[in-house]
């Protein structure tokens, strides 16, 4: 049996194994895949897995003998679900193996904004406490987090991860999802509106998938309405803020910072207005690849594999 791996490298650059995959047959494993090639290098397999490259019904009508995808991320808007069902071919995803590390990822953007320890760093490094006359000195302005309130849209894994920690910083929590889970238990927690969460929160952090309602939900007249002295963060996905509108509020200081992993077009582009905008922290995408999460998905995506061969198909998004 043929295994194609479409583009392995984030999943894994070199530090874990695909010896769990490998053992079920031929196995390629590319890095990369540029679009024009995918067909060619998935010929003959009847088992590929991608990350981020698309297969979609030009692809899928190429590649007779096709019996499963396994996306090697949550998100599986890659590949032409309903093209794939079609022809018989499951596909499943890898629902969750990174909520701590996303949460923790959320805090290390919101105590980056508030403490400054890796401007600090850099500016004793620069010789600034050296050449300084007091014992200490600060750069930017320090800000407690006790008793400050956060506002988590999207109430899932990783906004009630992200609420834990909080609650753990002496916060108070607004919380906005559509499906309203049992919170029962939870201190210093309160369901809100959207309205609430922007007019109310210091904090405001986006936990909700991309869908068309929440496209751009970081918007103008959303922005407007969050105090001067707010941070938002998103570490979810790109297009929830416009872009455009993000960039204008920062260097208007109509919110005080923002901290994002994730932006509308991934890489960027260079005139993208959010590279220079200003108090704008921005990571590359890395919230999920703790060696951690990219071990426990590569096992899921083996578990899931496993499961499909023996007939027991788990973890399917197009059955
Ligand atoms: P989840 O499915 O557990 O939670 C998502 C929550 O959003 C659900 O409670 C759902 O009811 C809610 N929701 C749906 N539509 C909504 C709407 N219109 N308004 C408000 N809330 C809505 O998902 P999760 O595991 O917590 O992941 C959340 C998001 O984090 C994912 O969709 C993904 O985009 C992102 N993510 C990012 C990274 C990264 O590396 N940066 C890694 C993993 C996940």
């Amino acid at each position: 049996m043929k295994i194609v791996v479409l583009d392995g490298y984030t999943l894994n650059p070199g530090d874990l194994s695909w010896d769990r995959i490998k053992k079920h047959g031929d196995t390629v494993i590319y890095d990369h895949t540029p679009y024009d090639k995918t067909v060619e290098r998935a010929k003959g397999a009847e088992i590929v897995f991608t990350n981020k490259t698309p297969l979609g019904e030009k692809e899928l009508s190429q590649l007779d003998g096709l019996k499963y995808i396994g996306v090697l991320a949550t998100g599986y808007n890659v590949v032409d679900i309903e093209a794939a069902k079609r022809r018989n071919i499951v596909v499943t995803n890898v629902p969750t193996y990174g909520t701590k590390s996303v949460a923790q990822m959320t805090f290390a953007l919101i105590l980056e904004m508030t403490q400054h320890v890796q401007r600090h760093s850099d500016a004793v490094h620069n010789g600034d406490w050296t050449n300084c006359r007091d014992f200490c000195f600060w750069n930017y302005p320090l800000i407690e987090l006790d008793g400050k309130t956060m506002g988590i849209i999207g109430f899932g894994r990783i906004g009630q991860a992200v609420a834990d920690l909080a609650e753990a910083f002496g916060m108070n929590v607004l919380a906005y999802d559509i499906y309203k889970s049992d919170q029962t238990g939870r201190k210093n927690f309160k369901w809100a509106e959207l309205d609430e969460i922007f007019t109310q929160s210091d904090i405001v952090s986006l936990h909700c998938p991309l869908f068309p309602e929440t496209k751009g939900i970081i918007n103008r007249d959303n922005l407007k309405k969050m105090k001067k002295t707010a941070f938002l963060v998103n570490t979810s996905r790109g297009p929830l803020v416009v872009d455009e509108d993000l960039a204008d509020a920062l260097n208007n200081d109509v919110i005080a910072g923002a901290a994002l992993d994730v932006l509308s077009v991934e890489p960027p582009k260079k005139d993208n207005p959010l590279l220079t905008a200003k108090n704008c922290i921005i990571t590359p995408h890395i919230a999920w690849a703790t060696k951690e999460a990219r071990a426990r998905l590569m096992d899921i995506a083996a578990d899931n594999l496993e499961a499909f061969l023996a007939g027991k198909i788990i973890n399917a998004v197009n059955m």
